[in-house]
């Protein structure tokens, strides 16, 4: 009997997860596990969930728009998935729900030699993956915490947080000089999107020690990367934080976490099919 895994979400057509999961599936030899991609609509996860046992499903990820939705059914929550669930595991016919998005951006800093510990980092956008890395990097001692949003108001549960401070994103200019790392969370430079940062103006403000996260995978390097780049400042894009909570929930599914290794191959895998 094939243990069955799978994404879903609505839509589900583009996920990069079948792709990440049966590669690994295939690299430790578990031929037994298939990953698939399942359109799951807000209004049809009650029928999704109550399939589950019959489908022989042991395990799935969950993408917009049932982060918050797939809750109600969980016998367990993980406390990194407050904001959002991102991985579900069926053990003994009840659901336990984690976010690894946190902890596989967490890594994917650590992997640049970086740490929030001590660090001035500065948020570029605060929805529900900005909210999960700005709760998560709160937990790990930063020197200080800008959230540079479009509407103020949607950083509430940070407004009173020691060390936050919550300006405009149109105020970027004034923060830059004073930043470590600098996060974009905002959709500003994907592809299909259609929207860009107004001006890049402000990363020749950073200093030359500052890294640059983009949480956007497609295209691999951004318009913003493309900008550090040019200033020759250390980067990263969204196929790190991709790939790296697809590695913690494969931990969860299969007890393995994989390695450097299988990350290079998957980057480049990644990498093309994400231009
Ligand atoms: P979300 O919940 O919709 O939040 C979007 C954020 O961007 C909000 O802060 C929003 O500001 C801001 N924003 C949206 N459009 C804007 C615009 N035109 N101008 C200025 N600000 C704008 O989205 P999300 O789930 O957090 O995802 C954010 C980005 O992260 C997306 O590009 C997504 O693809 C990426 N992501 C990557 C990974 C990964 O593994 N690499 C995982 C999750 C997400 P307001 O509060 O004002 O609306």
């Amino acid at each position: 009997m094939v243990d069955t895994y799978c994404v879903i979400g609505d839509p589900i057509e583009h996920s990069l997860s079948p792709v990440i999961y049966n590669s690994l599936f295939e690299l430790y030899r578990l031929r037994d596990l298939h990953y698939g991609a399942v359109q799951v609509s807000k209004a049809s996860l009650p029928s999704f969930v109550q399939s589950l046992a019959d489908k022989g499903v042991r395990g799935f990820n969950v993408t917009m728009p049932l982060k918050t939705q797939i809750k109600q059914y969980l016998a367990y929550t993980d406390e990194d998935a407050v904001y959002g669930v991102n991985t579900v595991v069926r053990e003994n016919d009840e659901l336990k729900g984690y976010s690894t998005d946190a902890q596989g951006f967490r890594r994917s800093i650590q992997l640049h030699d970086l740490t929030y510990a001590g660090s001035r980092i500065t948020f570029l956008g605060c929805g529900g993956a900005g909210q999960a890395l700005i709760a998560d990097c709160l937990k790990h001692g930063p020197k200080r915490v800008v959230i540079l949003n479009r509407t103020a108001a949607h950083c509430g549960a940070f407004a009173k947080q020691p060390g936050v401070t919550i300006d405009s994103l149109d105020a970027a200019d004034k923060w830059m000089e004073n930043t470590d790392i600098l996060i974009n969370a905002t959709p500003l430079g994907m592809k299909g999107v259609g929207s860009e940062f107004p001006s890049l103006d402000f990363v020749n403000l950073l200093p030359n020690t500052a890294f640059v996260a983009d949480l956007i995978y497609s295209p691999p390097q951004t318009r913003l990367l493309a900008a550090a780049e040019q200033r020759g400042l250390a980067n990263m894009n969204g196929l790190w934080m991709l790939i790296w909570q697809a590695f913690f929930a494969f931990e969860l599914y299969a007890g393995i976490l994989p390695d450097m290794d299988a990350f290079s191959r998957l980057y480049d895998k990644l990498t093309s099919a994400s231009g």
